[in-house]
């Protein structure tokens, strides 16, 4: 029989690709989704429950029917800007939303459990190399509400043999390169999609937010992985746990840090237009740089990254940007 993955926030950017890899590597990848953010599109791969976190009956039902061997926890809030502005919002949807799925799980005795986690828990660190060993000092309600799930795991593991693979992401970036499904927020808040926007105008401009951080070119320096190559990372963390090789973190970026200036000059070059810009102020809660030092996903897991460079990343984008992304 198949082995079951439940997926929550399976029908999100980053969930649905993690979907297309457990289907292509012969799991049944059933999402979990509220479709709050998400996209009814974009669950492709296999069943879409359509529930939300908070009801407990609903996650029990989809424990129960279909008996995950693991369960990948994406579903979140995960907009720095809005955190700051409303951080009740992201304690009670990132932390109290976590907490029953944790019960749900282990009351079903699914014990298994890879968690999406950001390398926002690290705050601001200038000059530091970030790696799994970095003390967490988030600045924003973002980061602080994924750094409790990360406690709260750890707590139900040494309670009642919970196993958590924890991805500290970087920033995800570009789109499934067959095109079957890709990045699509409404409202839009990030980098690449907004630029690509207003590469082909849809939108007037794009504001690069600060211009006077402390680092070469003045713009804030960020890690980029392609969300595919994340994808993949998620399935190596599922079979690391099935293999019964326990809780472990894990940082996801590449090592290489690009300026918000060198993402723009490198989207001219793949898509040879030219993007129409405008300088603001910085935006609160963002970082100077969050730049992964680690090398632990490849040597333990595995791990390898195959387009996680710019050109890749913006092209994928730019293919998946002119399909016009998802309709409902
Ligand atoms: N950024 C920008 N203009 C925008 C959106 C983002 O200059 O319209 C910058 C932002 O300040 C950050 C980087 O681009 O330095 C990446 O931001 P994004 O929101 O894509 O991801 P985050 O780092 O917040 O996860």
């Amino acid at each position: 029989m198949t082995r079951a993955v439940l997926v929550t926030g399976g029908a999100g950017y980053i969930g649905a690709h993690a979907c297309k890899a457990l289907r292509n590597a012969g799991f049944l990848p059933v999402t979990f989704d509220n479709l709050s953010t998400g996209w009814r599109d974009a669950v492709r791969f296999g069943p879409l429950v359509q529930g939300d976190l908070f009801d407990r009956a609903a996650l029990d039902a989809a424990f129960a029917e279909y008996r995950p061997v693991a369960v990948m926890h994406f579903a979140a809030l995960s907009l720095v800007g809005e955190a700051m502005r409303d951080p009740g919002k992201y304690w009670r949807a990132n932390v109290l939303g976590s907490l029953n799925l944790i019960e749900a799980a282990v009351e079903a005795g699914c014990l298994d459990v890879v968690f999406s986690s950001t390398c926002a828990t690290y705050g601001d660190q200038d000059g530091v190399v970030l790696d799994e060993d970095t003390p967490q000092r988030p600045i924003n309600s973002y980061g602080k509400s994924k750094r409790a799930i990360e406690d709260m795991l750890a707590d139900f593991g040494a309670s009642h043999g919970l196993r958590a693979v924890i991805f500290r992401y970087f920033n995800v970036a570009g789109a499934d390169p067959e095109g079957e499904v890709g990045e699509f927020h409404q409202p839009e808040t990030h980098l690449i999609p907004l630029m690509l926007d207003a590469i082909d105008g849809k939108r007037p401009a794009l504001t690069v937010f600060g211009t006077d951080y402390p680092t070469p070119d003045g713009t804030c320096i960020r890690d980029y992985v392609h969300v595919s190559d994340l994808a993949d990372a998620h399935v190596l963390g599922v079979n690391w746990l099935l293999d019964g090789q326990g809780s472990r973190v894990f940082c996801l970026g590449t090592g290489s840090g690009f300026s918000v200036r060198e993402v723009i000059e490198q989207s001219r070059h793949v898509t040879n237009r030219d993007v129409p810009l405008v300088y603001g102020e910085r935006r609160a809660g963002d970082a100077v740089a969050l730049v992964s030092g680690s090398a632990r996903a490849r040597t333990e897991l595995g791990w390898q990254p195959k387009r996680s460079n710019m050109r890749d990343m913006i092209g994928d984008a730019w293919r998946w940007h002119q399909t016009g992304g998802f309709k409902s």
